[in-house]
């Protein structure tokens, strides 16, 4: 992680305390992240917690029998595992979440000295024509407006980034072979899951009608939209900033085009969040044992705290 792209102000600092993370840069965090390969984040605590498991099962990596697999840090706003060579991080829901995780943790691997981290958002989402089940690899994020832009208000005026992601990783992500359907597709990041995301079922009435959603749908379709969550205009337009590949893998858990609630039985949505986390660790072991430096990173440890 080079500091001349990242901010040069963060010289002039002591300590930098890593607040939601609960760590801070006089720690040893070189010890424990400084092999970091793959940075995978997901929504939910325990999501993060699962993703750490599967990960520490895939590699071989043994967890401490007497104490599990402990998350690192505080876990009042978000929850971080390390094993080998994958940090397991939770986001939040929403872009500021997001946000504050991304700064964060890109910081930490600064100090840890890491070198040439990836970073994958493991997500759920709304298809747009794509089947519950299927996951949706993105090839560009793109706002509300269905325009490729994150916007960021700074000092009373707006701020545009692009919202492009790596598209070697995505090619790479694509590329391994699955049982259920892997889709590429533009992505839609909205700051909103109800009216936001056109829905008819939030509690305020609408001010759109059918007609106009369907117009919008189609729309959407004809642009390369194949699915809708709400990080990823943010996620994909700070990792371009900060120049780390990116890539974007998310389960989808309806098909918008069908309805607006999510009511599949609780296994099920769990079956098809499990579908992107299997396609990123399939992708995982398949760089780590084609990557000469593999050797080393597996042999790291499953982190406790
Ligand atoms: N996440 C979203 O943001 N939208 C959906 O419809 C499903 C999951």
């Amino acid at each position: 992680m080079d500091i001349s792209v990242l901010n040069p102000h963060l010289q002039d600092l002591p300590v930098d305390y890593l607040y939601h993370l609960g760590l801070d840069s006089t720690m040893d965090l070189k010890s424990i992240f400084g092999d970091t390969k793959f940075v995978c984040m997901g929504g939910s605590n325990e999501r993060a917690k699962d993703f750490a498991e599967k990960t520490a099962e895939v590699l071989g990596l043994s967890i401490p029998h007497n104490r599990g697999l402990k998350p690192i840090g505080k876990t009042d706003r978000f929850s971080l595992y390390k094993v080998g060579p994958v940090i397991s991080v939770s986001h939040g829901m929403g872009m500021p979440s997001m946000s504050i995780l991304l700064n964060e943790i890109t910081k930490l691997l600064h100090y840890a000295e890491c070198a040439d981290p990836l970073f994958i958002r493991i997500g759920t989402s709304g298809g747009i024509g794509v089947k519950p089940g299927s996951v949706v690899v993105t090839e560009q994020a793109v706002n509300a407006e269905l325009e490729p832009v994150f916007e960021h208000v700074m000092l009373g005026s707006r701020k545009y980034c692009s919202t492009n992601v790596d598209a070697l990783l995505a090619a790479q992500l694509l590329n391994i072979k699955e049982s259920f359907p892997v889709v590429l597709g533009k992505t839609m990041g909205t700051d909103d899951f109800y009216e936001g995301q056109a829905r008819f079922d939030g509690a305020l009435d609408p001010p759109y009608s059918p007609k106009e959603r369907e117009l919008f749908w189609k729309l959407a379709h004809l642009r390369g939209v194949r699915n809708i969550e709400m990080e990823s205009t943010m996620f994909a337009a700070f990792c371009s900033r900060a120049r780390i590949p990116a890539g974007i893998v998310c389960a989808v858990l309806l098909d918008r085009l069908k309805g607006d609630q999510v009511n599949d039985p609780p296994s099920q949505l769990a079956q098809y969040s499990d579908n992107a986390q299997k396609l990123v660790l399939d992708f995982i072991v398949h760089q780590t044992l084609s990557s000469p430096s593999s050797k080393t990173s597996t042999t790291a440890y499953a982190a406790t705290r």
